[in-house]
């Protein structure tokens, strides 16, 4: 209340005093009840006219006030300009944001909470066979869109983002990327891989060609060696030591071959061969059988095998996967040291581990172990037959069976080298 109103108050009371004392307490309540009611008026018709505006700020002027009304008025005034230039700002950001998007080679859908396309460009219109005015507010649909576009946003795990073939040029390969923000919104993205694909693919070539080139001279030149070894006095005493270093990195090299040559046909092919029904507790019994025989009684290994846990996938793979990671441990661990096998259920699906007391693995090398040729210490590798492929192939397999590899290791203590398979390729029996 300002002050002049107060002031006017504080009169009209005293007024209607005064008016008690001369005429009686009726009149003065009569004359105090027509002030009020005047006033009362006088605000009810501010009030009136305050809405009335406030339907079209833009439309109508001010209304005339006075005091505190023209204070609420002006500061309306105020708010309501305020947050029309914000609202223009942010339509004018908008719409270029949108422009900027709308060139860009990349496909952009934008979904709201409720999984409807809010907008998209041009690019994810072709890519994906969406149609902004038509899908603008809808819910992707697998009968219209792309089909494997549609399931894999319903899935709900990005992790991994998804290839698939444009829908409007199938010699097209797109990698999908989805990213939550806000309140369950989301982001997808979709990019044009095709040139990355064939370059990938061509290196791949390359390496599977050479390895298959190189396999037939290794095997002659491994065959000759093998044979001047075996004949008597074939080669004079102080040659055979050269003879028997020979032979062990043509040996070398063979396997080097043989690792690139699966590393190239697990790599080129995304899909799994053979989605067999394997029972681990005879798989795992040939993988320790044969790490005894490379261990020749140096380690203790143990195991702990769930026997009923089965795995569906390809049966070479996985023997290889598992095999790869006990002969490491076995090979990164000095004479006497302890391997522990395990095999069991977990709430995510089923884990073998394989733990050793071995060397262990400084902690900024961890991360890089599955790249090709990464090795901690090359001369170990090399002096245990070790051709830095292995975990590389590991990874791959795990990747084409939708599991993961984790390492934990401690340096000078040990590691744990674990699979991490999904519910989805457990079987219980
Ligand atoms: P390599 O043929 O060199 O063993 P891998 O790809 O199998 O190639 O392993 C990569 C590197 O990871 C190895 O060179 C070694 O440094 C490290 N590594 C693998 N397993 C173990 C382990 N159990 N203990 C310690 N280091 C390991």
């Amino acid at each position: 209340m300002d002050k002049v109103a107060i002031a006017f108050l504080y009169v009209f009371a005293l007024l209607c005093l005064a008016v008690g004392a001369n005429q009686g307490i009726l009149a003065a309540l009569s004359l105090w009840g027509i002030g009020v009611t005047l006033y009362l008026g006088l605000h009810l018709q501010r009030q009136y006219q305050l809405l009335d505006w406030l339907k079209s700020p833009n439309n109508k002027s001010l209304p005339d006030a006075s005091g505190h009304w023209a204070a609420i008025f002006e500061t309306l005034k105020n708010f309501v300009n305020r947050y029309q230039a914000q609202t223009s700002e942010l339509s004018d950001s908008m719409s270029r944001f949108k422009n900027a998007v709308s060139v860009l080679p990349d496909g952009v859908v934008i979904f709201n909470q409720h999984q409807q396309v809010e907008w998209c460009n041009p690019s994810a219109e072709s890519q994906l066979g969406l149609n902004l005015w038509r899908d603008q507010d809808q819910k992707l649909n697998a009968g219209v869109h792309h089909a494997e576009a549609v399931r894999y946003l319903e899935a709900g795990h990005y992790e991994t983002p998804l290839n698939i073939k444009s829908k409007s040029n199938p010699r097209v390969d797109l990698e999908l990327h989805v990213y939550t923000f806000g309140t369950q919104q989301k982001i997808m993205i979709c990019q044009d891989v095709s040139q990355t694909q064939k370059l990938d693919a061509m290196r791949r070539d390359f390496i599977a060609n050479v390895s298959h080139e190189l396999r037939t001279p290794l095997t002659v030149v491994g065959g000759f060696l093998e044979t001047l070894h075996d004949i008597p006095n074939a080669v004079s005493q102080q040659y055979l030591h050269h003879i028997t270093l020979m032979e062990q990195q043509t040996q070398r090299m063979r396997h080097l071959v043989d690792d690139l040559l699966t590393l190239s046909r697990i790599e080129s092919d995304a899909n799994v061969p053979e989605n067999n029904e394997i029972s681990m507790q005879g798989l795992l019994e040939r993988v320790l059988s044969n790490a005894q025989g490379l261990s020749l009684g140096r380690h203790k290994i143990t195991h702990d095998i769930a026997p009923n846990l089965w795995i569906i996938g390809a049966e070479d793979e996985i023997y290889s996967a598992c095999s790869n990671l006990l002969n490491n441990a076995i090979r990164y661990t000095p004479e006497h040291g302890h391997i522990h096998v395990i095999w069991k259920g977990t709430d995510m699906g089923a884990t073998y581990s394989v733990i050793d007391t071995g060397i262990g693995i400084p902690k900024e090398h961890i991360a890089r172990l599955t790249e090709r040729f990464y090795r901690v210490d090359k001369s170990r590798s090399r002096d245990t037959g070790g051709t830095g492929l292995g975990l590389s192939i590991v990874k791959h397999i795990l990747m084409r069976h939708q599991a993961q590899l984790k390492i934990d290791s401690i340096e000078h203590e040990g590691s744990t080298f674990s699979i991490l398979f999904p519910k989805a390729r457990v079987i219980t029996k």
